[in-house]
């Protein structure tokens, strides 16, 4: 049996040190912010290479008060991909403003800069680029775009912890950076977490308000806010985790090595490293246009896949109030049909990589035996 991920094997490797710093915050009783979640925004935004970070308490939450902090509101569009995680799409509608669609590169399945321009009207506050899988968007000439029509840039770095573009991290290109600390994610709380990374102190200011009901000082609301607070226990958790991130970082690196060998010559379709990133394999995804019978079959035999995602947010029931339609973004589109996610996490095992790649070895064997015979 290969799972798809393995949190238990993290916990068992950390245990000692989790523990430890869950006593600390139950000593202290600082249940929410607090010392331990302070000391993580300087830790995390620090492994960003960004100067402010605020945590808060979902990636999703981080979304949307980045949006606002960037004055995104009712009557304004901001332009993003539909091949992603619901959430960069529900925080946009959150304030009132538009999401605005462009597609994806089909090799890096992030957004495809060369659509942008045609997108952005006088309504375009921002733009909203996903680096998907961990692998960021190609972000010098989105930077290159916003900077000349003058548009804000966030980006959604749910999947990228410690992911980099030419040696730039994750987060820190752009105006704001977004993760979130899901318990799947990279680097992932005990419950739920996010953050904004940025060298603002403007956009600080006001998230820092924002995540806390808007005030400047205890019960001095100066703006409309929120509950956003991260947790202390989950400050404390994350902050014992972020010590190991590297090593997990390379560990994923290392299996998504072993699987490009296993498939390299196979006519496996793998997963494209950019030559400007440093990819972390939040997800390591292969496509297929026999995408539902290989997932059967592989359940079958023992291993555990996933889909990052089987339907694009623009053909979502939820979104139709936006008026999109079918063939509106085909690389999308195509991607959504045929990406199938193999197990990924850092304590996957040679041997476990070895019997996934075999595994789907052979169903792209059957695949073409059948082709030839059809
Ligand atoms: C996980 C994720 C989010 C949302 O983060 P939460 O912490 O679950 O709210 C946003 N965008 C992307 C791309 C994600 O993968």
């Amino acid at each position: 049996m290969v799972p798809f991920v393995d949190l238990k094997a993290q916990y068992a490797s950390i245990k000692g040190e989790v523990d430890t710093a869950i006593g600390r915050v139950l000593e202290s009783c600082q249940f929410t912010l607090g010392p331990e979640v302070g000391a993580f925004e300087t830790e995390f935004s620090a492994y960003c290479g960004a100067t402010q970070g605020i945590a808060v308490n979902s990636g999703t939450s981080a979304l949307h008060l980045a949006l606002l902090a960037a004055g995104v509101g009712p009557g304004d569009e901001v332009i993003t991909v539909p091949f992603t995680f619901v959430a960069t799409v529900s925080a946009i509608c959150y304030t009132g403003a538009t999401p605005v669609f462009v597609d994806i590169d089909p090799q890096s399945l992030t957004m495809d800069p060369t659509q942008i321009a045609a997108a952005i009207t006088d309504r375009t506050k921002a733009i909203l680029p996903v680096h998907l899988y961990g692998q960021t968007a190609d972000m010098d000439p989105i930077l290159a775009i916003a900077r000349a029509r003058g548009l804000v840039v966030i980006e959604d770095a749910a999947q990228a912890h410690g992911a980099e573009y030419n040696g730039r991290r994750a987060g820190s290109m752009g105006d704001m950076g977004c993760f979130s600390f899901y318990p799947g994610k990279n680097l992932g709380a005990y419950g739920e977490g996010g953050m904004v990374v940025t060298d603002n102190p403007e956009f600080t200011r006001t998230i820092r308000m924002l995540r806390d009901w808007g005030a400047e000082k205890k019960y001095e609301h100066v703006l409309k806010g929120y509950n956003y607070r991260m947790e202390g226990l989950q400050g404390a958790v994350l902050r014992v985790k972020l010590r190991h991130l590297e090593t997990w970082t390379q560990a994923r690196r290392s299996a998504a090595a072993r699987y490009d060998r296993i498939f390299s010559g196979s006519g496996v379709s793998a997963p494209i490293e950019m030559s400007y990133a440093r990819h972390v394999y939040h997800v390591y995804a292969i496509r297929t246009q026999r995408r539902q019978s290989w997932q059967d079959a592989l359940q079958q035999r023992g291993v555990s896949t996933g889909i990052h995602y089987p339907i694009p947010i623009h053909l979502l029931p939820a979104f139709a109030d936006l008026g999109y339609v079918e063939g509106q973004f085909p690389h999308s589109e195509r991607a959504a049909a045929e990406v199938l996610s193999l197990p990924m996490f850092p304590e996957l095992t040679a041997t476990q990589s070895a019997e996934v790649g075999d595994a789907v070895i052979a169903l792209a064997q059957e695949s073409r035996a059948c082709a030839a015979t059809a």
